[in-house]
């Protein structure tokens, strides 16, 4: 079972937000464990201080290291993977989280004010982990979001129904859209294809969809999903179809303009299609 270790000034934030839905079930299901610590308790003075003010000056306080240190060390052990939020670090990405969750200890660290002091880093951080290129206030966000994305990878923690592989990002695509009851809402019908209960046929049209979803969204991871699909097909004797570019054009051709509106295609265009 993974176990992760979050150092924070404010434990409450991370006990109370993995306690719902998906992570709160992982949690009593002893999928995951989840345990947040604060430096706090290692604080000798009346006033519990966890930081202060920086060296030569300049903005905002820095977390004290030794009641950092001493609450890292509380938790950490030989085999810990110890991580510190950061917005210098490498962006989170899909594939990222999917090795995280394969750890078998995380430790968490999340900054506060105007972080931590870089001997910390230099001594006990594997890695820095940053959830965008923006600026927060605190690194309690970015833990449960490394937390809550890693663990949709723990085996168990999401039905079959609700298999992470067919999510966004898992195939290099962005998913396709999806629908529900009833068949004809807002003045939009339901692609025919997803009620022809054709199995093959429907997986088939979900993945080009999600190629035109790719396309019209996230030309970037576009460009390198039609790249490996291209090296597959002339890496094959005999082919069935036109190259993968021109049948998805086709098929984008051949949708008709009410399924491109309930698809949410609008705006894509025979441009689009060209390298
Ligand atoms: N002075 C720091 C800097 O410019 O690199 C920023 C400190 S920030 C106000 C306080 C804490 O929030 C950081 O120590 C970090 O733990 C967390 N944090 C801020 N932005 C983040 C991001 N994009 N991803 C992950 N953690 C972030």
């Amino acid at each position: 079972m993974l176990k992760i270790d979050v150092i924070t000034l404010f434990p409450e934030m991370i006990e109370n937000a993995v306690s719902h839905g998906v992570l709160g079930q992982a949690l009593k299901g002893d999928l995951l464990s989840v345990h947040a610590h604060t430096p706090r308790e290692f604080a000798t003075d009346k006033h519990k201080t966890v930081d202060d003010r920086p060296f030569g000056g300049g903005d905002g306080m820095i977390m004290l290291s030794e009641t950092l240190e001493k609450s890292l060390l509380k938790v950490k052990h030989n085999t810990s993977k110890v991580i510190y939020l950061s917005p210098q670090g490498s962006v989170l990405t899909d594939e990222k989280a999917r090795q995280l969750s394969q750890a078998e200890h995380l430790v968490l660290i999340c900054g506060r004010y105007g972080g931590i002091d870089q001997r910390i880093i230099n001594t006990y951080v594997d890695e820095e982990i940053s959830i965008g290129d923006y600026v927060l206030s605190g690194g309690e966000l970015g833990a449960l979001v490394v937390i809550d994305a890693l663990s949709r990878f723990i085996p168990g923690v999401l039905g079959h129904a609700d298999s992470a592989d067919q999510d966004s990002f898992s195939q290099g695509l962005l998913e396709h859209p999806n629908y529900t009851r009833p068949r004809q809402y807002l003045d939009q019908e339901v692609p025919e294809v997803l009620l022809s209960g054709n199995h093959k046929l429907i997986v088939e049209w979900k993945e080009k969809v999600s190629a035109l979803v790719t396309l019209k969204k996230r030309p970037d991871l576009f460009k390198e999903y039609i790249k490996v699909e291209r090296e597959k097909y002339h890496a094959l004797k005999k082919k069935k179809t036109a190259e993968p570019l021109k049948e998805l054009l086709k098929f984008w051709q051949q949708m008709s303009l009410q399924d491109r509106k309930v698809l949410g295609l609008q705006g894509l265009n025979e441009e689009d299609f060209h390298d």
